[in-house]
């Protein structure tokens, strides 16, 4: 069944019109279903939550359609409460501007009812779409949306805004900049992860969340999506050797930190170093490393890793 709800979880709610993706958004990220199979989905007709237990437990839950949040015999608290961020799909292959006035009365609503709670907008299914009409459909959603919002007063309210596809990374990449800002122990660990790569001359370092793919911190330099792909790539290697060897039985767990039972490996793809390390069970450490970066680092690398790992063991209070 469903690992028990802890306090503290970042916790999701997905909305959006009718077919706009939010079932194939949960269940490509949270349930691995291949992006294909999303097809067959049935049409969501109740509240369906879904939950992963990973390094933590990810909840997620999906409003059928687009529920009129401002009626007020609707019981909006039982679905509110504990929400950390609220994510709207918009389909950028359909017409898109009911998705926008919907939005807007959500986002109104969020910010006189709930406004700690995160507003989220993936404008979604950008595979298939030209590079520029695909940067047009982001900008024009975006400049409504911020208009609109400004002429109701709630201008300075923070929206955020990801182009994203279950078809490539891009859906990987803005779940986990989602779920970075509900996490109390993202600073401490950007802090850990950019003296890192300032003392390895890092390029750039993310820590996975190995089953998800989902990045829960990285150091503070640009992030790039191609950065994203190279390095969940190897998150896939870290898993699929996992699977070959079989995962850790209980019983082995509390040796789980320590480096003998870590998997660490330093591979050159194309003019690019890679450094691969296992943190704990369900943490990998993903670094990228340009020319100038050979393997005579990897001492180096080894003894900062080490440190940076003992460091997060505090943070996570392992
Ligand atoms: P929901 O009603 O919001 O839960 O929508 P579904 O998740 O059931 O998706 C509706 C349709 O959109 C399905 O046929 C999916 O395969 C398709 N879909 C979802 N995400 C994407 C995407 O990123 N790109 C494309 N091209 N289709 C998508």
């Amino acid at each position: 069944g469903p690992p028990p709800r802890r306090k503290g979880n970042p916790r999701l709610l997905f909305m959006g019109l009718r077919r706009c993706g939010k079932s194939s958004v949960q269940k490509v990220v949270f349930e691995k279903l291949p992006p294909a199979e999303t097809l067959y989905l049935e049409a969501t007709t109740k509240i369906e939550r879904a939950s992963m237990q990973s390094f933590m437990t990810f909840d997620s839950a999906e409003l059928p359609t687009s529920l009129p949040v401002q009626s007020p015999d609707y019981d909006h608290a039982s679905i509110f409460t504990n929400i950390g961020s609220v994510i709207w799909i918009i389909d950028s292959q359909d017409e898109y501007l009911t998705s926008i006035s919907e939005l807007l009365r959500l986002a109104v609503f969020l910010a006189e009812n709930y406004p700690r709670i995160n507003l989220e907008v993936f404008i979604h299914k950008t595979d298939g779409l030209s590079e520029e009409y695909k940067y047009d459909t982001f900008r024009e959603v975006r400049q409504r949306v911020q208009d609109e919002l400004t002429d109701y007063g709630y201008g300075d309210r923070p929206v955020s805004y990801y182009q994203t596809s279950i078809f490539d990374h891009s859906i990987f990449e803005a779940m986990s900049k989602v779920i970075m800002k509900l996490l109390p122990a993202l600073p401490s660990m950007e802090t850990l992860l950019t003296k890192l790569c300032s003392t390895c001359r890092i390029q750039k370092a993310y820590l996975f969340d190995t089953l998800s793919k989902i990045y829960i911190a990285t150091d503070t330099s640009p992030t790039f999506l191609k950065d994203y792909e190279v390095c969940s790539d190897y998150v896939d290697v870290i898993v699929d050797i996992k699977q070959l060897y079989g995962w850790r039985d209980e019983g082995k767990q509390g040796d789980q930190n320590s480096i003998e039972e870590s998997m660490v490996s330093f591979d050159k793809s194309g003019d690019t170093y890679i450094y691969t390390r296992e943190i704990s069970n369900n943490l990998s450490l993903i670094c990228l490393m340009g020319q100038g970066s050979g393997p005579n680092m990897r001492p180096v690398l080894d003894y900062n890793v080490e440190i940076l790992n003992g460091a997060l063991q505090k943070v996570f209070k392992v």
